[in-house]
């Protein structure tokens, strides 16, 4: 058996109702790289930006910011490692799951709680991304445990919401000289934490789907596939 590398992002994605196996398979086989996939770098900005807030606020006030408390008794955020310090090796699929998570706190309790930070509006459970995301935090969980984080005793999402209001009455509290603030405001989410259960299974159906030596069909939810048909028909004629 191959060796298969898979991130925890990744992983989460065989959670998504509309998760689609063929698309996965050809994923694995082009190394992740696809054409037409362009990501507005402005988030990877916005996302470094939040942790940085955690950080420089413990680094200065030896405290976390307060909005966060109300998840758990975090003592202080701890340093990240990067993915390949962070990983399991599972024996049974022969496959290295890793990641690197937004960020870990240290509890009261010498315990560590993993958040991952979404810039989004928070929409509770109605997120149709939230399965994919329990997912990710259930396997940071999983490959914490057994790196360095044991025990992970808690997961959860922070949504950072842009604040849009803008009014006559705040207009003034927005602006600079050289252009304008844009508020976040804090919303979290726990997630059940059960990585021993919620793991294992995924890490077998991606041994499956990568071992597959043929196609998987189309997915019914996705018309993409039929479109490229028809872009590579009027290509070659
Ligand atoms: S049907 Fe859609 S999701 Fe599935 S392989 Fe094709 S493009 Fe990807």
């Amino acid at each position: 058996m191959t060796i298969t590398t898979i991130s925890c992002k990744d992983l989460g994605a065989l959670a998504l109702e509309k998760f689609c196996p063929r698309c996965f398979w050809i994923k694995r086989r082009c190394e992740n790289k696809l054409p037409f996939q362009i990501f507005p770098g402005i988030f990877n900005s916005i996302d470094g930006y939040t942790k940085k807030i955690t950080n420089v606020h413990y680094e200065k006030k030896s405290s976390v910011p307060k909005w966060l408390l109300s998840f758990d008794d975090f003592i202080k955020p701890v340093k990240v490692p990067h993915f390949s310090k962070f990983f399991v090796m599972d024996s049974e699929t022969n496959i290295q799951l890793r990641g690197s998570p937004d960020e870990i706190m240290q509890k009261n309790d010498g315990s560590y709680f993993i958040i991952d930070y979404k810039t989004a509006k928070y929409t509770d459970v109605q997120d149709e991304l939230l399965p994919m995301y329990e997912v990710q935090l259930n396997a940071y969980a999983y490959v914490g445990n057994r790196c360095n984080f044991n025990p992970v005793s808690g997961i959860g999402l922070v949504y950072y919401e842009p604040q849009t209001d803008l009014t006559l009455d705040n207009l003034d509290a927005r602006l600079l000289e050289d252009g304008f603030y844009m508020e976040f405001t804090g919303k979290l989410h726990k997630v059940v934490l059960d990585p021993d259960r919620i793991i294992p299974p995924l890490l077998k159906q991606v041994r499956k789907i990568v071992d597959s030596n043929t196609m998987p069909p189309v997915s019914e939810s996705c018309k993409n596939c039929t479109l490229l048909d028809k872009l590579a028909q009027i290509i070659t004629s």
